[in-house]
């Protein structure tokens, strides 16, 4: 996918005032956030707050049959069999790596599949979910890219994923929060389908749903930057950027969405999004350690002119490999300069520790089965996929 045709992507994408999904002539409630099911109940002439009644049951109880909604009554509930469906995506492969991190691969179509990460630590469960099947955005270190576009995932399918993880690891959101934390660092560019990724947000953050609080709920964006300027009056998230270049020319080769979004652009939304917030607002920035690519002193030194007093703090992943990629990962020695001299500049820095790398689950590997309709993939050598 070329550049011009990501542009026409966001401005197709007015954030959609109804993303309700209609199967087979019936709604489907798991992606409506609160206002979402308000508007569904109204419709069908029944009072707006069972909104709250079916959002416990759906997210926080995971029942998905009408007839287990024991507090509604038998008139309502053959009302909702015949105007709305809960559908969830099929778990097709489970993989778990020797340090205790889950893949899940959820058949999303016949023909797509996209996979979300459970990464257990001491303190927090961290999900991590996909908002597209494939990326367009053909960033070169990154699996997903390689792997072409499909389309956008539905509200549906993207809140599923912690719907599906929740059931999967045993546990009813209500009773045991084993999921603290979710990230939309899975597959795809969530800021490119902000219609579904919103109201998927909303739900992650609604005290009769999951009820995260916003520190815990992380929208991650190379950069689309109308977008970037939308989500502050949108929805009350954190936010992290695939910053990986601290000037045009090398970041218009490894992210090429900075040809459109360069960034003299990028920079002032970034602290637009900051300004006028809470004191502690700030924004993370994700930097991918690539060997002798963008891990030199040089290169740490501009970071601290660019970054100048934008309120943040970055996160320096060592590179993922997968096979074909062209890259290598920067040596621990290369990493811990890059990093001592943000720290000497007084910004905040740490390195994030690989997880699940062992089964293909770690940042930037996930894969999924996408039927590429970008043609990328012909040109692309095929990446080979373990288990
Ligand atoms: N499209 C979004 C979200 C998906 S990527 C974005 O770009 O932010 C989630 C994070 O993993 C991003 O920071 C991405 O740049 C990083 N990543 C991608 N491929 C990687 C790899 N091979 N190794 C390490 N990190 C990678």
């Amino acid at each position: 996918m070329n550049v011009k045709s990501m542009d026409l992507m966001f401005e197709d994408e007015k954030i959609a005032k109804d993303s309700s999904v209609v199967y087979d002539g019936h709604v489907d409630l798991l992606g409506l956030d609160k206002d979402g099911l308000a508007k569904f109940f109204v419709s069908i002439g029944e009072k707006p707050f069972r909104s709250t009644q079916i959002m416990k049951w759906i997210h926080q109880f995971g029942v998905s049959d009408f007839d287990d909604m024991t507090n509604l009554s038998k008139a309502l509930r053959e009302k909702l069999k015949s105007t709305a469906i809960i559908r969830t995506p099929k778990i097709i492969a489970e993989q778990k790596s020797a340090d205790g991190t889950i893949k899940w691969l959820l058949e999303v179509d016949q023909k797509n599949s996209v996979e979300a990460v459970f990464i257990p630590e001491k303190n927090r469960g961290t999900l991590c979910i996909s908002s597209q099947v494939g990326c367009a955005l053909d960033c070169g270190f990154c699996a997903t890219g390689k792997q072409g576009f499909n389309r956008n995932l539905e509200n549906w399918e993207i809140i599923a994923q912690m719907w599906v993880a929740n059931k999967a690891l045993g546990c009813k959101p209500k009773e045991e929060r084993i999921i603290s934390n979710v990230v939309f660092m899975g597959m795809g560019e969530p800021l490119l389908n902000v219609t579904h990724t919103f109201p998927a947000a909303r739900i992650l953050m609604d005290d009769n749903a999951y009820g995260l609080s916003k520190r815990r709920v992380t929208i991650s964006t190379a950069g689309v930057v109308p977008a970037i300027r939308k989500i502050k009056e949108a929805l009350d998230v954190s936010l992290a950027i695939s910053l990986h270049a601290p000037n045009n020319a090398l970041r218009d080769e490894i992210v090429p969405i900075n040809q459109k979004y360069s960034l003299e652009k990028l920079m002032p939304a970034l602290y637009d999004y900051v300004e006028g917030g809470h004191s502690k607002k700030h924004v993370t920035i994700e930097y991918v350690m690539l060997d002798k690519v963008n891990d030199h002193v040089s290169h740490a030194e501009e970071m601290v002119k660019l970054l100048g007093d934008l309120p943040c703090k970055i996160n320096l992943i060592p590179f993922n490999s997968f096979e074909n990629s062209g890259y290598e990962r920067s040596s621990n020695n290369a990493i811990h300069r890059f990093k001592d001299i943000l720290l000497a500049a007084g910004l905040k820095c740490t390195v994030r520790r690989t997880r699940g790398d062992d089964i293909d689950a770690a940042c930037g590997q996930l894969a999924g089965k996408v039927s590429d309709r970008t043609k990328r993939t012909l040109k692309a050598v095929e990446i080979k996929r373990a288990g």
